[in-house]
């Protein structure tokens, strides 16, 4: 039997594709840009940054981490033409909450040793300053060989308490 938030997840579903108009889009996005932000459950990219259905990608990870996404920015901006990047770190970010020794000792505690080793050495990336942390991300990207320097590249700060987004970088 499906769990609630499977059964969810179908009834909602059914009621988008029921009203769905949008099956015509190409698959590049047709904005040209990507977005890297934090998965965190209180932002809504499309309501908050103005994306509609097509414009851009849209990559999320555990606090909009540059370097856990640039395998997407490839792809994206190789393969799917792509020419800029936003990246948004968002206020009250869990990634500053924790240090790498406290995530591997709950690592320990919770997976055991065999999870332990599989995730030895793993850097899970948290930060204690985020405009510093947009920074580095923005100096890493335009930094690496992997993204070159035609695309634009600028870092921001969206806050999850007023919804306002604020250019940093
Ligand atoms: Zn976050």
């Amino acid at each position: 039997m499906a769990s609630q938030i499977q059964a969810n997840a179908q009834k909602k579903n059914a009621e988008y594709a029921s009203n769905f108009k949008e099956g015509h889009l190409a698959l590049p996005p047709a904005k040209k840009y990507a977005v890297v932000t934090c998965m965190d459950a209180r932002i809504d990219p499309a309501a908050a940054y103005g994306i509609n259905l097509g414009d851009a990608h849209v990559i999320r990870n555990a606090g909009g981490n540059a370097r856990d996404a640039l395998r997407s920015l490839v792809i994206s901006e190789q393969l799917l033409g792509t020419n800029e990047i936003l990246l948004i770190k968002h206020t009250g970010c869990g990634m500053l909450t924790f240090k790498n020794e406290d995530a591997h000792s709950v690592v320990a505690k919770n997976l055991g040793a065999a999870g332990q080793q599989e995730l030895s050495g793993l850097d899970f990336q948290p930060f204690p300053d985020l405009d510093k942390a947009v920074e580095d991300d923005v100096k890493y990207l335009k930094a690496s060989k992997a993204i070159p320097d035609s695309i634009t590249v600028s870092g921001w700060v969206y806050d999850v308490e007023t919804g306002k987004l604020k250019l940093l970088v």
